[in-house]
């Protein structure tokens, strides 16, 4: 798998300051994507020891809430072994991490996939750029949806994510 980077402190993709990881790689091609360069499962970098390295080391900072993989997709199909393999690791080595997942794919199309139920938050679905909504927290469009995903496993239903009140 490639990456293109890993942020530390970030504040806009999840609740609490988080790490997030940006994959290589997406399939859905979405008009208006603010990040084409990532479409290309080959552009980026090697994700190897020393990535993984660097993003454990700062995802253990007491002050991180999680990680979000983004990108790309991590559920590009390319992708999806890598990434499993480091959400089972996270679970294993910082059990206390949330964890979020930014995803093209719809809920429906990913649910029953094993790994899926140690993802604590899946932001979903395609952009679609005439549904774009601003008053939306962690998402662009309004088709999308932020999703609870213990509390939708739990009840085989979508339960999304109480999100904050936007300010008028
Ligand atoms: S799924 Fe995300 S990264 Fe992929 S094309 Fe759509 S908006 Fe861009």
């Amino acid at each position: 798998m490639n990456y293109h980077n890993i942020t530390k402190e970030d504040m806009l993709n999840g609740e609490g300051l988080r790490v997030v990881l940006w994959v290589a790689g997406c399939n859905h091609h979405c008009k208006g994507c603010q990040n084409p360069e990532t479409w290309d499962e080959n552009g980026g970098i090697p994700y190897d020891n020393a990535a993984e390295e660097e993003l454990f080391e700062a995802l253990d900072k007491p002050y991180i809430s999680g990680i979000t993989f983004s990108g790309g997709d991590p559920l590009y199909p390319n992708n999806r072994s890598e990434v499993f393999r480091i959400i089972r690791k996270i679970k294993q080595e910082l059990p206390n991490k949330n964890i979020w997942l930014y995803t093209g794919y719809n809920w429906e199309d990913i649910k029953d996939i094993e790994v899926i139920q140690d993802i604590d938050v899946i932001a979903e679905g395609e952009f679609i750029e005439e549904l774009l909504d601003n008053n939306i927290h962690w998402v662009g469009s309004s088709n999308q949806r932020v999703i609870n995903v213990k509390e939708s496993l739990k009840c085989g239903e979508v339960v999304l994510l109480e999100q904050p009140k936007v300010a008028k």
